[in-house]
């Protein structure tokens, strides 16, 4: 049984034992967390919203997490994989679509090339899963072609 985590997902640590593989994104947190307010030449876009994902990102302590997670899967003799986390929510998991549209709102996720729709962290985790070379177990998983990049 595999467990992914989206930057989003809440996981209590404690149950790390359940899962024999855990996958993590790579998250770039310093491109992440950099200023979205720009300079009086270039003014930023969408300062509000990079805001609260900066404070989001900073308020979970992913790194943290991270460290946490893999001590605790060491401790279990559980493996823990890091994958790119770039585009994995973009990313239609069916047919490898990467747009920006098919992420029309916050949770859903349809892809503008197949019409594939599902919750946009399932996509997200499905993608995360295939580039750890993993295939989705349990509910609301799809199978993949684990050898797809
Ligand atoms: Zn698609």
């Amino acid at each position: 049984m595999y467990m992914t985590l989206p930057p989003n997902d809440y996981v209590f640590l404690g149950n790390v034992t359940r899962y024999d593989v855990i996958t993590l994104e790579k998250l770039p947190l310093r491109s992440m967390t950099r200023s979205a307010k720009g300079s009086m030449q270039a003014p930023g876009k969408n300062v509000r919203q990079k805001s609260s994902l900066n404070r989001a990102i900073l308020d979970a302590g992913w790194s943290q997490f991270t460290n946490i997670a893999v001590d605790k899967a060491a401790e279990a003799g559980r493996q823990v994989v890091f994958v790119t986390a770039k585009y994995t929510s973009q990313t239609c998991s069916q047919c490898g679509c990467v747009d920006a549209a098919n992420r029309c709102m916050q949770a859903v996720f349809v892809c503008v090339s197949c019409g594939y729709a599902m919750h946009a962290d399932v996509n997200a985790a499905i993608n995360i899963l295939k580039r750890a070379k993993l295939s989705p177990t349990g509910r609301g998983a799809a199978p993949v072609d684990p050898t797809d990049p």
